[in-house]
């Protein structure tokens, strides 16, 4: 068991504030993912839970004990970057090593504990081979078992899969999810990948310009957004925005639509919740507008409608539907629009 913990850190680089006032309590054994565009602060926050970073306030508490000072040789931690920074010159068995020979283990459970990540990281017999002669995938596993093999309180992983191609990506996921849940140690996992997160994580949190927007479980993050950056960085949200009325969005064209709960002038709607029906053949639903295809984007088991709305001006709305009935609207077909309170979320601006 161990408890991770960060409370009100904050780190300016002159102008630039890389942590604003970030507090997070990770949970034992919970894989957490940070997103957020880049420049937002994710790798100063993971090396300020390393010990690379010194925060100009806040704290940093492993399993209660404050570590602000404590040099990163000393925080049991274990890091994997994108870019692998294995030793070129070591073997993977001697990379691997590293940890505990610094550490002045003796040989033969040295030598076991390889082992045995090796097992876990599925690289049996190619523990004599140097880095050069693995392949992306193989280096990066080889990365992990080197931070895993110390047994640290946390891992931190900056990126881990960016370097690899999208087939790889897939595989490591899986894999990296399977080996953090089979160790049971508490990851922090950060990636500009929205789908990498949501599919990996157990809570996600997004970061943007050094403050925390929202932290929950993917589903929680994803169908209640608590902003319009929340909404629009993680997957597609149509925004409305217009006069609060309670519970209801008068939008400037005069239409109503019906809001999950008060607004205060701006609500979010997934493109997935909105059904495209012919004119006039819509069912009756809390919300519906008009409008006519721009552009049908036919991908397969899907198909994205772009249809413009008069009520959102300029900005098309966007409508995902599964291909189920096989038919594709063309372009210029007038339309209705149709979804339901539940799904009309009002979002801080
Ligand atoms: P991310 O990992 O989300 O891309 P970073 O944590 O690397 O973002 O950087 C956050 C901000 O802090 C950026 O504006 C970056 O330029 C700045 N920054 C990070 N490290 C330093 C440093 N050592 N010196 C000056 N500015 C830095
Ligand atoms: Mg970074």
């Amino acid at each position: 068991m161990s408890s991770v913990e960060i409370a009100h850190l904050c780190k300016r680089y002159d102008s630039v504030t890389a942590l604003d006032d970030v507090s997070i309590a990770f949970e034992d054994g919970e894989f957490f993912g940070l997103l957020g565009p880049s420049g937002s602060g994710k790798t100063t926050l993971l090396r300020a839970l390393a010990g690379f970073v010194i925060p100009d306030s806040g704290t940093i508490s492993f399993d209660g004990q404050r570590v602000e000072n404590v040099p990163v040789h000393r925080r049991e931690i274990g890091m994997v970057f994108q870019n692998y920074a294995l030793f070129p010159h070591l073997t993977v068995n001697e990379n691997i090593a590293f940890g505990l020979s610094v550490r002045g283990r003796p040989r033969e459970e040295t030598a076991k504990r390889v082992d045995a990540m090796l097992g876990l990281v599925r690289l049996e017999g190619l523990g004599e081979r140097k880095p050069r002669q693995l392949s992306g995938g193989q280096q990066q596993r080889v990365a992990l078992a080197r931070a895993l093999v110390t047994d640290p309180k946390i891992l931190l992983l900056d990126e881990p899969l960016g370097a690899l191609d999208r087939r790889l990506r897939q595989e490591m996921q899986v894999e990296l999810r399977e080996i953090q849940r089979s160790t049971g140690i508490t990851a922090v996992f950060v990636t500009h990948d929205q789908e990498e997160a949501l599919t990996l994580s157990d809570r996600i949190a997004i970061i943007d310009r050094g403050r925390l927007i929202q932290v929950g479980p993917p589903r929680d993050v994803y169908e209640r957004p608590e902003t319009v950056f929340a909404a629009q960085f993680l997957g597609d949200a149509n925004l409305f925005q217009g006069i609060a009325e309670g519970d209801r969005l008068k939008l400037s064209g005069g239409q109503i639509l019906h809001t999950n709960g008060p607004n205060t002038g701006s609500v979010v709607v997934r493109p997935e919740k909105i059904g495209v029906y012919p004119a006039g053949t819509a069912p009756a639903t809390d919300n519906r507008l008009d409008g006519d295809i721009l552009q049908a984007i036919f991908s397969g088991a899907s198909v994205t409608y772009r249809v413009r709305v008069p009520a959102l001006g300029e900005t098309p709305l966007l409508a995902f539907l599964q291909n189920q009935a096989g038919d594709v609207l063309a372009p210029a077909t007038r339309v209705s629009l149709a979804w339901s309170a539940a799904h009309t979320i009002p979002v801080a601006s």
